[in-house]
């Protein structure tokens, strides 16, 4: 602890905390697009006097309305670039921010203004150590993370073309009493399962029917099965539907017909069934949706059903083993070195920034740097002030490494 009082100046905390008290005393809950800008020049007036060009764009949002985009750039040297991101909305407006001992209570606090505060005086620790200015660095302040991400998935995709690492300043957690960096995060396919049968009175011909019902049923029973514990994948029969041709596909009139004895009588000829897939690494996920594919074509073909499986939207997942290793590890030594032990997490769930990466595959992330705490998205969020202290010595330490 001595340690980390002398290399930090006492100052520059309690810089940070007053910051991040300001930012949560400003609404930003998504929608709210003026107070989501107020957020970002509050930020860029901070990084401006850093040293940094503010440039705040505007891209359609939900329902088109615009929302504003921040962007915070070093000088460039037209070398790969160092790309942070973070989001300035957040689930509910502001309260007024309370400080209890080393917590600050605020909506928004943990998630994840905080993670901004440290940006802010990590830049000022990094100031106090080193001669010249930091270069080839970019922030980047999206407006609609925690609803529907469409401007933030369109602004990170094109802020991470060419960047060398991309680092999420999202907060940490804490497994097991110990603090976390992320590394890994699921991603995502959807997929659809039609079923066609062969429809016959179940009274006076059922053995020449083809229920479709049963083909999809046992289908989602054993896609179902092939998810896995721990890291694994797992797959979700998140809707399955099924009965004659007219039930299934006019379900807008035709859903008066369940709960009632109409049609009962009938082998049903349709079913449609629709999830999703998550998984850790492309091959994992690629592997799955094979298997799928393999057992609708086996199903059917047993049961003489037209069986169809087909793949929608997609997300890629941040593979914990991927490019990004080394960095994590290099941090978790920067931590251990000034005595802040730190675990991996290697499977946090939701799908976040580093999913709109336009290759996740080849770019080094590093998730999760942002300062613990909890409550996130109630009004009794909170954010250690500690922990908050610790990360801003290793975000530091980090450019330190970067930099070079
Ligand atoms: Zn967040």
């Amino acid at each position: 602890m001595n340690e980390l009082r002398t290399i930090q100046p006492a100052a520059i905390h309690d810089a940070a905390t007053a910051l991040l008290t300001d930012l949560c005393s400003i609404s930003s809950e998504s929608g709210n697009a003026a107070g989501i800008r107020q957020v970002g020049e509050r930020l860029g007036t901070e990084l401006a006097s850093r040293g940094f060009t503010i440039e705040i764009r505007e891209l359609p949002g939900a329902g088109d309305a615009p929302l504003p985009v921040l962007h915070a750039r070093t000088p460039m040297t037209g070398g790969p670039r160092l790309l942070l991101v973070g989001h300035l909305d957040t689930v509910l407006p502001a309260s007024p921010p309370r400080l209890d001992g080393r917590r600050l209570f605020a909506s928004g606090a943990l998630d994840m203004k905080a993670g901004f505060a440290m940006f802010v005086a990590a830049l000022d620790m990094l100031a106090a150590r080193r001669d010249g200015p930091l270069v080839d660095v970019e922030l980047l302040g999206v407006p609609d993370e925690e609803s529907g991400s469409r401007v933030s998935a369109a602004a990170v995709r094109e802020a991470s073309r060419g960047v060398r690492a991309l680092l999420v300043l999202e907060p940490g957690g804490v497994t097991g009493g110990k603090e976390t960096l992320v590394a890994g995060r699921r991603g995502m396919t959807d997929w659809t399962l039609e079923a066609t049968g062969r429809p016959s009175h179940s009274g006076l011909a059922f053995w020449s029917g083809r229920s479709a019902l049963a083909a999809a049923a046992d289908w989602s029973r054993r896609a179902h099965a092939l998810s896995r514990p721990e890291h694994g994948p797992t797959v979700n029969v998140a809707r399955l539907l099924a009965g004659t041709a007219a039930f299934v596909d006019r379900l807008e009139t035709s859903h008066t017909l369940f709960g009632t004895a109409r049609h009962r009588n009938v082998v049903p000829d349709r079913a449609r069934a629709e999830g999703e897939v998550r998984y850790l690494s492309e091959s994992e996920g690629k592997e799955v949706l094979a298997t799928l594919a393999r057992l609708a074509h086996e199903i059917g073909r047993e049961n003489e059903i037209d069986l169809r499986f087909t793949t929608g939207g997609s997300i890629a997942p941040v593979d914990p083993r991927g490019p990004g290793v080394r960095l994590v590890e290099r941090t978790m030594e920067l931590a251990a070195a000034r005595g802040f032990e730190l675990v991996v997490e290697e499977d946090r769930g939701g799908i976040s920034f580093p999913n709109y990466l336009e290759d996740p595959g080849r770019i080094a992330v590093l998730d999760g740097l942002g300062p613990v705490g909890d409550g996130m998205h109630t009004r009794e969020e909170w954010v250690d002030l500690d922990s908050l202290r610790r990360r801003i010595v290793l975000l530091a330490d980090l450019f330190m490494i970067l930099a070079d």
